[in-house]
């Protein structure tokens, strides 16, 4: 069984269920299976209880249902929810409470929606197979053994485990695709400036982005849409309206843009997609792709530069851990810090501060903005000729707990394909496309043109019908 709001409310509205029973079957789930997956650090039970039995109210006395009212969603544990802990799955915020919420938690809240827990992450979304966490590991909900992804990996494992409907991560450069994909989900990266970044725990400011995962592609565009839009505490939000989302007809000009060295099992998933667009008569062609070898150096520069400057706040004297021992507030710093953050957060900190050092700024730093200058330009004139671009989503299925924690390159080769689209700004959806030989998701990523959502929504629902 998978859950799905849209169902749940129909049925509600029926008189065949209630939002407290679906609340109450969920509870149970995740009391049973979330001690194994550790995709919850908490759960907000009592809260989804009484607010479940309000929605109930509502219906019983006939009144108008809020247009989310009883969705059940979890946050990542780097997106503010007011009242309650906020870790960033660090040790270095441990214990700390957020005062506010992230304006997508807000405007969840603000038409009915329930949140039910905080999922587990890679610290400060720095990772891809949610093995940085101060909390532990996630495990891949249904494959023993394997990593759900990451940085949402938690988020991920949620949804698919059912302890949701829709879960929100964040994506800087895939932790929303990626995971959603090794665990057989839709995972949408808004356009950069879409959704409000307010909230959101900073990593690297200039590509981060809040967006849903959801087993439902109806669940994951409504809760899009709410919390898409401009927002005043957020500059970089877009003051382009949100236009309601209606299907029209799938776009038809498609660019196909495949990497060498692909997972047989992906390869052959995405083959005979291809195949089957081209018997439905799309367009779709290969392109040329001049840029593989850039796209990993160019992320990392640009991305562990900004987190050296987005972490710099967390000194053990605002907020979160502080050191106990220290004399000097020189020593407080250090110490807190080293404490604090974990191995390859401090790792990032390194890099970063390195890539922006007087001496190499030039050569690192403004020659990688230069680059990613060079691919939001190919990308917009790909644009020109074509609808979407569509490309895997990660070049392998998912891996094994642990088979990469030794190796931080190999780690960061996963990101080849997702960091893609947040170096150039444009949105980007995961479509769970098929299995491996042993049964493991693999996933396409649709590439749109910036703040057309609605395209990529409209592909997505053409790749669903293929398999009718
Ligand atoms: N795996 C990538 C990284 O570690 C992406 C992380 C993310 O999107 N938050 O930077």
């Amino acid at each position: 069984m998978t859950l799905s709001y849209t169902a749940l409310r129909a049925a509600v509205l029926e008189g065949k269920s209630s939002f407290r029973s679906e609340v109450e079957a969920t509870l149970g789930r995740i009391a049973k299976e979330n001690p194994h997956l550790n995709a919850l650090l908490e759960v907000y039970g009592e809260e989804a209880l009484s607010a479940a039995e309000r929605w109930d109210q509502t219906v019983d006395k006939g009144d108008p249902l809020p247009p989310l009212a009883g969705l059940l969603y979890v946050h990542k544990d780097n997106i503010a929810y007011a009242g309650h802990r906020l870790s960033a799955s660090s040790r270095i915020l441990e214990g700390y409470v957020s005062p506010f919420s992230a304006t997508a938690v807000e405007r969840l809240s603000a038409v009915g929606a329930i949140c039910i827990g905080r999922a587990n992450c890679d610290e400060f979304a720095m990772g891809s197979s949610n093995e940085n966490s101060a909390y532990g590991p996630v495990q891949h909900p249904f494959a023993e053994g394997y990593v759900p992804g990451g940085s949402s990996g938690g988020s991920a494992a949620a949804v698919a485990a059912n302890f949701c409907h829709v879960a929100l991560g964040s994506d800087t450069g895939g932790s929303i695709r990626q995971p959603a994909a090794f665990c057989g989900l839709y995972g949408l990266k808004p356009t950069y400036g879409r959704v409000s970044r307010h909230g959101l725990i900073a990593y690297a400011s200039s590509f981060d982005q809040i967006g849903p995962l959801s087993s439902s592609l109806e669940d994951l565009i409504k809760v899009y849409s709410v919390i898409a839009g401009f927002d005043t505490r957020d500059a970089t939000t877009s003051t382009r309206p949100v236009v309601e989302y209606r299907q029209k007809p799938a776009p038809r000009r498609w660019a196909w843009l495949i990497p060498q060295g692909l997972h047989p099992d992906v390869e052959a998933a995405i083959r005979i997609l291809h195949e089957r667009l081209l018997g439905q008569g799309f367009s779709v062609e290969l392109i040329d792709f001049p840029y593989w070898d850039y796209l990993i150096p160019t992320y990392y520069i640009l991305t562990t530069a900004e987190a050296s400057s987005n972490l710099a706040r967390y000194d053990g004297v605002r907020y979160g851990h502080r050191a106990k021992q220290a004399q000097t507030l020189e020593e407080l710093y250090a110490r807190s810090r080293s404490e604090g953050f974990g191995k390859e957060v401090k790792r990032r900190i390194l890099l970063g501060t390195f890539v922006l050092s007087a001496g190499y700024f030039d050569a690192y730093y403004t020659q990688a903005q230069k680059v990613r200058r060079v691919l939001y330009e190919y990308t917009q004139a790909c644009f020109q000729r074509y609808d979407l671009i569509a490309l895997p989503t990660s070049a392998t299925p998912p891996f094994r707990l642990g088979e990469k924690t030794s190796d931080p390159i190999q780690m960061y080769l996963s990101d080849l394909l997702t960091v893609y689209a947040n170096l150039t700004g444009h949105p980007a959806l995961q479509v769970p496309i098929g299995k491996t030989k042993s049964g493991l998701p693999v996933g396409i990523q649709l590439m749109g043109p910036l703040y057309q959502e609605d395209i990529l929504f409209d592909a997505a629902y053409a790749l669903a019908s293929l398999d009718k």
